[in-house]
């Protein structure tokens, strides 16, 4: 090797060096291109320059920089063109062969028939070659720039007049492939960063659908989504506790799967459109075994229609308690007060035409009626104390065969001889916790509904021991109880068929209060009923005994 060719090749090799530097100090493909163009201008004389990408999944060659004439020109002028396979386009052979090309005769080469070739002057005007006249270059460089061993686009450089060397051509294909290395690694970083920004825009958007999700579960309303085909798409918590139904039964399924009369509901819910205000309607809802009151809003969104609903079933309640005690209440008062201001009236205006006996009478009746008057207004009083609380109940032990024996004696007094009423205690019954006056309290009631109730059949009471506790049961022979009323009779003023309620006073208060104050004393009353067939209230109290082991397990332990 001379000397020359020595220097030749130490002046290529800092050449690529200081390519390789200023290309990789940017990681902007524009700014690339134009510092590419600035180490070429140094090396070779030229009027213009293209870079173009292969995409073999297209089959498409794209023009990806431009410059003619000292200007750099907009790339979307040039037309993306097909790669003709049979490599008779100067680009074409190039990717096809993968050789660099050098042409000192582009005008004829041009002339050649079968390849596509276009001519670009400074404004960017592109015109066919070589229909529309000669081409403006005399001399042109072909590199391919290749990946991994495949050809993924190709450099020209073409000059208007002279020739290229092929030493030339050798130094241009060492920048080229330069050129090629920092725009992928700066296509790269972009690809990246977007990726990255991709990543971290759906990571905050996951965020926020997980903060969302928390805050509806977090709010007291239930609140659940129904698309267009009527598929229940979300069930937040309160949902899912007010209805005793869980967002893995509900989502997914038909909302009539889990809410039957749905469709004649959702009637009568009023949907807001685009963002307008709505009213709510409180509708009755049977979900499962529950019967609710719901208050609903709806909206209908992009998705489907977001229905928010809160429970109004106890304040329902409550209002339905209210109205009930105000009817009842007064259609109670209303007898008695009217009995004695009669009586009252009568002994004012005519006392002198009254016998002595007549005047006892209407005095009695006064007394009576005032102790029915006092009676309810008692009622009324306790049934508050058990509902606020602040009722306490001690217990003792108490033996219930007497109890019931005397409670029945003395209620035998007051009832018409002809009341068949009788008492069975079994032998050893042992004694029961609870508080005497208050267990007496309850058997007068169910004895009184018996005999008010039970259609003047015998009145049986029994009194047996049962599992750890003592049992009273009262049974009467009368029509008894349907089976839908049974749990309701127990509820405040409730009071069961209309004409029982017109036949015989009563206030619907006494089944409550004696169940709630067995239940203070660790008893249960229940009733069982076959419509026809009589009616048995059973009251279960905790043994003495049992009660007092029950009291020294709680101390020790
Ligand atoms: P009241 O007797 O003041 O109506 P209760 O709470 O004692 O209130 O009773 C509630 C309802 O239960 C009564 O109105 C009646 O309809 C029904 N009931 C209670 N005892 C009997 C019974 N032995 N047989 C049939 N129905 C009964």
């Amino acid at each position: 090797m001379n000397e020359r060719e020595l220097e030749r090749r130490a002046r290529v090799a800092q050449l690529l060096l200081r390519a390789a530097r200023t290309l990789g100090e940017t990681v902007d493909p524009d700014r690339i291109y134009d510092r590419f163009h600035d180490l070429l201008a140094e090396l070779v004389l030229h009027d213009g320059v293209l870079v173009s990408s292969y995409d073999n999944t297209d089959g498409l060659i794209r023009c990806d920089y431009a410059w003619s004439d000292g200007t750099r020109l907009d790339i979307s002028v040039f037309p993306p063109v097909p790669l003709n396979r049979e490599g008779e386009g100067m680009q074409s052979r190039v990717i096809v062969s993968g050789e660099p090309l050098l042409f000192n005769d582009v005008a004829e080469v041009v002339q050649r028939p079968g390849g596509t070739y276009y001519d670009v002057d400074r404004e960017g005007n592109v015109r066919k070659l070589p229909e529309s006249g000669p081409p403006g270059s005399s001399a042109a460089m072909m590199v391919p720039v290749k990946h991994e061993g495949r050809v993924v686009g190709v450099v020209q450089v073409m000059a208007n007049s002279g020739s290229y060397t092929l030493e030339q051509l050798e130094l241009v294909d060492g920048i080229v492939q330069q050129m090629a290395a920092a725009v992928r690694n700066a296509r790269l970083q972009r690809e990246q960063r977007r990726l990255e920004a991709a990543e971290a825009a759906a990571r905050a958007v996951a965020a926020e659908r997980e903060q969302a999700a928390f805050v509806l579960d977090l709010v007291g309303d239930g609140i659940f989504l129904v698309d267009e085909a009527g598929i229940v798409r979300l069930w937040n918590r309160a949902a899912a506790q007010v209805t005793e139904l869980s967002a893995e039964d509900v989502c997914g399924s038909a909302l009539t799967d889990a809410i039957p009369e749905w469709p004649t509901l959702v009637e009568r819910i009023p949907i807001s459109q685009h963002g307008q205000s709505t009213r709510s309607v409180t509708l009755p809802v049977a979900v499962g075994e529950h019967d609710l009151w719901l208050s609903f809003v709806a909206v209908r969104g992009d998705g489907g229609t977001v229905y928010a609903f809160r429970d109004l079933t106890s304040e329902r309640r409550l209002d339905d308690e209210k109205s009930d005690m105000i009817s009842t209440i007064s259609h109670e008062l209303r007898t008695p007060m009217a009995a004695v201001y009669g009586a009252a009236r009568t002994l004012l205006e005519r006392e002198d035409e009254l016998t002595w006996e007549q005047r006892r009478q209407m005095l009695e009746m006064v007394a009576e009626q005032a102790t029915r008057l006092s009676e309810i207004t008692e009622a009324v009083l306790l049934a508050t104390q058990l509902d606020r609380n602040t009722l306490s109940v001690e217990t003792e032990p108490v033996d219930l065969g007497e109890l019931a024996r005397s409670t029945v004696e003395a209620m035998k007094a007051h009832l018409p001889p002809t009341t068949d009423m009788d008492v069975n205690v079994a032998p050893d019954v042992g004694t029961a916790s609870g508080a005497r006056d208050r267990i007496q309290q309850v058997l007068v009631n169910l004895i009184d509904n018996a005999v008010k109730y039970g259609g003047h059949t015998p009145v049986r009471v029994r009194v047996e021991p049962a599992n750890g506790h003592i049992r009273v049961v009262v049974a009467d022979s009368g029509p008894g109880i349907p089976q839908a009323e049974q749990s309701r009779i127990f509820e405040k003023f409730y009071r069961a068929g209309p004409e029982l309620t017109r036949a015989a006073g009563g206030t619907g208060l006494g089944l409550y209060i004696s169940r709630e104050l067995v239940q203070r004393m660790g008893g249960r009353l229940d009733v069982q009923s076959e419509p026809g067939a009589g009616a048995a209230f059973v009251v279960e109290l905790p043994s003495a005994e049992a009660d007092v082991a029950a009291q020294l397990w709680r101390l020790s332990s």
